[in-house]
């Protein structure tokens, strides 16, 4: 058991000092509680459910077989470097994606076309490996419902530096702020920064959690913004879009 600060530790500042179990090697008592991984993606409720995290012995990246094996609490920045080093291609997309392998894989993260599932092959739970095949996803999206301890990726040949620059130019109007990386899923044909700014919400704050300047869909904190505070803009949010569009906004921050 571990105590971890989420005021600290998540990438949005927010949250309490939370009991998190960690998990030292594979075992199906751990499928009962929520999984964090690098918690940038995580928004932590004053009362959270039973929390878990892999350990550092799920943190490794290995070539066998002619597939790459990453342990599920690699960071992205681990297998960025890993992949320059050994001219491999798709890994492009983790530069300045903050996470694990075991988050970035549950939520099929990446950017526009580029997403983790493209070179994914299959994962390793703790009921053996599951291909790519028996695995729903989509955009921002997978139904995994198992702890990810292993991704298996293919190896092809060819890392770009010209798709380096391009996710570089495409992050340029992110806040420096601490956020969760984008606070909605984008609807169908359409941008949810675009939906939050014709709503007037841009720059619109709760205490200190705030729709950035920068980005609408990046809900920042400001300082000391609370899970409250937080809720609450989301909440707005939400009302405010389907009362204007119609849409039902939908989260991309999963909030435990
Ligand atoms: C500045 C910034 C920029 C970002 N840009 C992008 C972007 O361009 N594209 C994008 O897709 N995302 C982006 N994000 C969001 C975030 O980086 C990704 O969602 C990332 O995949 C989160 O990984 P994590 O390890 O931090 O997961 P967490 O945030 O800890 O968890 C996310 C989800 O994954 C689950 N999970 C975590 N580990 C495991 C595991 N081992 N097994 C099963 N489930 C697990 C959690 O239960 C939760 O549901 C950004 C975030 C920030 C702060």
């Amino acid at each position: 058991m571990k105590k971890i600060d989420f005021s600290r530790y998540s990438s949005i500042k927010i949250g309490s000092v939370v009991d998190v179990e960690m998990i030292e090697e594979i075992d199906e008592v751990f499928e009962r509680y929520a999984i964090i991984g690098g918690a940038n993606n995580i928004l932590i409720s004053n009362n959270p459910p039973k929390l878990a995290k892999l350990s550092k012995n799920f943190d490794h990246i290995m070539i066998k077989d002619g597939f790459l094996h990453i342990g599920g609490a690699t960071p992205s920045g681990k297998i960025l470097s890993f992949a320059k080093k050994n001219d491999i291609s798709g890994f492009e997309l983790m530069q300045k994606l903050p996470g694990t392998v075991g988050g970035m894989v549950k939520m099929n993260a990446g950017l526009k076309e580029h997403e983790i599932f493209n070179s994914l092959v299959a994962i390793k739970s703790s009921k053996g490996y599951i291909e790519k095949k028996d695995i729903n996803y989509g955009y921002r999206y997978t139904d995994i419902s198992n702890i990810v301890y292993e991704a298996v990726f293919e190896i092809k040949k060819g890392f770009s530096y010209p798709l380096l620059e391009y996710f570089e130019k495409l992050r340029a109007n992110q806040p420096k702020e601490p956020s969760a990386g984008s606070c909605f899923k984008n609807p169908k044909n359409d941008f949810a920064g675009r939906v939050l700014d014709e709503c007037k919400l841009k720059g619109y704050k709760i205490g200190d959690a705030g729709f950035s300047e920068k980005h609408a869909n990046f809900l920042v904190n400001y300082g000391s913004a609370s899970f409250d505070d937080t809720m609450s803009l989301i909440e707005l949010a939400k009302k405010r879009v389907f009362e204007r569009f119609g849409i039902e906004l939908e989260l991309e921050i999963v909030v435990l």
